[in-house]
């Protein structure tokens, strides 16, 4: 859990881990130290605790068990989606649709991928984040082989319409990815009714640990391997297993389902933080709030105060946010998120995103409030904290 004189508002990059999570992981590192290849006792019973891990992470999906692959992260998976299925069905065609706003472990796929001369569509997105399911049916084309979209967006927490697009492409036979990294844990998810292909989940956004997260492959979808070696994950996915990762992944998993009241906590929570913020700061406008939205995040602009200058500040007064992803923070890019939704450059680079989980407390968002409020006041003073 973070620490308690610090506000973490930066739950979208990470989450801390749970501690029951972090009791079984700790338990699990101790029981199961054999590999679960080995044909003797105690590699059986790590493996049978993989297995135990798996069935309850595709029961969370409503998916079986034998198609969820662990890998080593959501980015791994989106490779693995993405560079595998191409690579299967490359002689069917080439050309792949995807959206301006997906999470970079796509895009960088797909501009991999367009140097193996496939053809990409970018789908652009309105000002709510939203994709247009007519541009969508008028991109698919006879070469069209795989579309990959992103269930909850990262850097705003806009929700996209996926029951629509799975609708539109199964009709179409072609084949449907889903970044779900984001909104897993957060909201419900059925591979079947979502008429889903590949789901991509990571367990460091639900309480577990770093660096394990899975790919959800479709009983009748064909994915090539991406790495070579042995012939774990039935051979999707080669590698000695991160056991004590999977059963802290699957606790996460069951604490999700255990504390689904949380989701409620924290919706109020970030509506009377937006709500206090506007009272105080007039000047603010929040990015995608008229559209769907996942209950956590909160990308707001800050009129006058650079992004990084106001994140810096922040920071000094012990509070964690991001400006952007994670990934791309740090690399002074402007977001391409904000940038694909239209906001014009001022708005773009005097945005932050605020995210809420399970641990901030209303004590912490009051705080917050306090000390954002402080910050812009005396910005615009000309007070200079940086
Ligand atoms: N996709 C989305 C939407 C994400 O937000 C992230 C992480 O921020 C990823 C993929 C990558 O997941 P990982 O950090 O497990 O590689």
């Amino acid at each position: 859990m973070p620490n308690k004189s610090r506000i973490y508002l930066d739950y979208a990059a990470t989450t801390p881990l749970d501690p029951a999570v972090l009791k079984i992981m700790n338990e699990a590192g101790e029981r199961y130290y054999a590999n679960p290849s080995s044909l003797h006792y105690p590699g059986q019973e790590s493996k049978v605790a993989i297995e135990k891990a798996r069935q309850v992470i595709a029961e969370s999906i409503q998916a079986k068990a034998r198609e969820i692959v662990f890998t080593g992260s959501g980015t791994e998976s989106n490779n693995l989606a993405l560079i595998g299925v191409t690579r299967v069905n490359r002689f069917k065609g080439n050309h792949i649709i995807t959206t301006r706003i997906e999470h970079v472990s796509v895009l960088e796929c797909c501009e991999y991928l367009k140097n193996k001369r496939f053809r990409i569509t970018y789908l652009n997105v309105n000002k709510l984040g939203q994709v247009d399911p007519e541009e969508l049916k008028s991109s698919i084309d006879s070469d069209t082989i795989l579309v990959s979209v992103m269930m909850a967006n990262n850097e705003t927490g806009c929700l996209l319409p996926i029951k629509e697009i799975g609708a539109i492409l199964s009709e179409q036979k072609v084949l449907f990815h889903v970044d779900a990294v984001q909104a897993f844990g957060k909201i419900d998810i059925s591979v079947q009714d979502l008429k889903v292909d590949l789901l991509t989940l990571s367990a460091h956004k639900i309480y577990g640990p770093k660096g394990i997260a899975a790919l959800y492959i479709g009983n009748d979808v064909s994915v090539e391997r991406i790495l070579h070696g042995g012939a774990q994950e039935r051979n999707r996915r080669p590698g000695t297993e991160n056991i004590t990762g999977i059963i802290g992944f699957s606790e996460a998993v069951t604490q999700i389902n255990e504390k689904k009241d949380e989701h409620n906590r924290i919706l109020n929570l970030r509506n009377y933080f937006e709500h206090e913020l506007k009272q105080r700061i007039p000047d603010i406008l929040i990015n995608g709030v008229e559209g769907p939205r996942l209950y956590s995040h909160s990308n707001i602009y800050f009129p006058f105060i650079p992004g990084d200058a106001m994140l810096m500040n922040l920071d000094i007064q012990g509070i964690a946010v991001s400006v952007g992803s994670a990934c791309s923070s740090g690399s002074q890019r402007p977001s391409h998120v904000l940038t694909a939704m239209g906001f014009e450059p001022e708005r773009i680079n005097r945005s932050v995103r605020f995210s809420f989980g399970r641990f901030t407390s209303r004590e912490e968002t009051e705080q917050a409030l306090d000390r954002i409020s402080e910050i812009y006041q005396s910005r615009l003073k000309g007070i200079k904290y940086v």
